[in-house]
């Protein structure tokens, strides 16, 4: 036992220079394990050195600078909670790009980060020009509203959503009891977006999993601008009608409250044009479905049918072409990855809370599957055909008013070409390269004799 030393002679051994503790500690190592005489050995050189000394200081006075930021920042945080409120706005939503273009025409608010949109403005005359607006940009901007402050900060973010399209938001922040002003803005915003498209129709096409604006709204196609045979415009405006009345009989009865229209007929018959007349017509919008895109899948398909903006129809062009092309070019690398029954489920499963009508062109019915005409996929079918006597004077009339004389010999004229058919088109083509008189038009008639004349 004689031979153990114990730790404090041990320590006077290896450091004989070193200044003794003082007695507290020493008696505390006493107790101590040999094992921890180590940690004697750090907190003396620690308590002896002035360098190690000032740092213990130092390192007290970090600690309690990081214990006051965690404070001022909790504080901060629930001043922030509890004084500010803020909203945030998501371009998957139709108020992100309303608040954006109602700020970009905000002149109180100061914002160092801009962004251009170019603008296509159609006049009354049909011609259209561009001009630029600037939206606020990427990054933090201010605005003041009803003399109250708002900061926004527009962020694109990794997130991609199902669209597949970067997520980006917009937060707009504001002190808690000015909350109220956050919903009289969306509502301004919202009114702007309105009177935009006011007397226009908006075209969507799909984007991703979305319904996306295909440029800007345009300006109403006018029913009677679109010459067809007597009385077609007529009944299905009239059938059209009589289902938009009709929401009730249809849910009373739990059916699907949507119809399905079919126009076909040869092209430049104004089969598009007379859709888009009608949308005009109701104060719809139109979603124009590509079914031969080639990365477009079943489920896509269902996806966005099943998600049609309201008020809108939904618009199939050359619901053949998808198909037969399919099966006459694989070789070529046509890719539309739609089967025949994705796209008979997707029209039997859209379903809306609101009507759905949805209108479908061919050039040639007699491609289309006969599973496709059952009623409840085309509820309503009609021929737009090439132009019949009346429509070519309905058309003659249009471009050169009052102009009867002139109409019947330029009939005459053109039975005489013995043509076997002339589309509305090629009429539209001449008369409008004729558009001065109408003698030039009588005289140049023969120029409808190529097939190709039409706009
Ligand atoms: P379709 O869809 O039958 O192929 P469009 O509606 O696309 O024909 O018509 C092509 C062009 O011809 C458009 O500019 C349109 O204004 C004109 N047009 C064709 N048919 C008519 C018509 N019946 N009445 C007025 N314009 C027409």
């Amino acid at each position: 036992q004689a031979e153990v030393l114990s730790p404090a002679s041990a320590q006077e051994l290896a450091f004989p220079a070193a200044p003794s503790p003082p007695p507290q500690l020493r008696q505390s190592q006493q107790q101590q394990q040999p094992m921890k005489t180590g940690n004697a050995i750090v907190d003396q050189i620690l308590s002896s050195n002035p360098y190690f000394a000032a740092g213990g200081g130092l390192m007290v006075l970090g600690a309690s600078f990081a214990v006051l930021r965690k404070g001022v920042a909790a504080l901060a945080g629930l001043a922030y909670r509890r004084l500010l409120v803020d909203l945030e706005l998501r371009n998957n939503d139709k108020s992100y790009d309303w608040f954006l273009h109602w700020m970009s025409n905000y002149k109180n608010r100061t914002s160092r980060h801009l962004a251009v949109e170019t603008k296509f403005i159609q006049h009354p005359n049909g011609s259209f020009s561009t001009g630029f607006s600037f939206v606020p940009g990427p990054g933090n901007h201010w605005l003041k509203y009803d003399r109250s402050w708002f900061y926004v900060k527009r962020e694109r973010s990794e997130r991609i959503h199902n669209s597949g399209q970067p997520l980006e938001t917009v937060t707009v922040t504001t002190l808690y009891r000015d909350r109220y002003l956050l919903a009289k803005i969306l509502d301004e915003a919202r009114s702007m977006a309105m009177k935009m498209a006011e007397g226009k129709t908006v075209l969507y096409k799909s984007w991703g999993q979305d319904w996306r604006p295909f440029g800007q709204p345009r300006r109403k196609r006018l029913v009677d601008s679109v010459v067809l045979d007597r009385g077609i415009k007529e009944s299905i405006l009239y059938d059209v009608r009589e289902f938009l009345k009709s929401g009730n009989w249809y849910f009373d009865r739990g059916i699907p409250y949507r119809r399905g229209y079919l126009l076909y007929g040869p092209p430049g018959s104004g089969k598009t044009s007379f859709i888009q007349a009608l949308a005009g017509e109701l104060d719809y919008n139109i979603a124009i479905m590509n079914i031969s895109e080639p990365n477009l899948t079943d489920d896509r398909l269902a996806y966005l049918m099943n998600n049609i903006p309201e008020r809108t129809i939904l618009l199939l062009e050359d619901i053949d072409a998808a198909f037969n092309k399919r099966d006459q070019s694989k070789e070529q690398g046509y890719s539309s990855g739609i089967t025949f029954s994705g796209l008979l489920n997707a029209l039997d499963g859209v379903t809306s809370a609101e009507e759905v009508l949805t209108f479908m062109t061919t050039n040639h019915p007699e491609k289309l599957d006969p599973a496709l005409l059952r009623p409840g996929r085309i509820d309503y079918k009609v021929l737009i055909d090439n132009a019949s006597d009346y429509q070519i004077e309905q058309m003659f009339l249009r471009f050169y008013n009052a102009e009867e004389e002139k109409c019947k010999v330029f009939l005459q004229r053109f039975k005489e070409l013995k043509l076997p058919y002339v589309s509305t088109a090629q009429l539209q083509g001449l008369f409008v390269q004729f558009k001065d008189g109408p003698d030039e038009a009588i005289r140049n008639i023969s120029m409808l004799k190529n097939p190709h004349m039409n706009n």
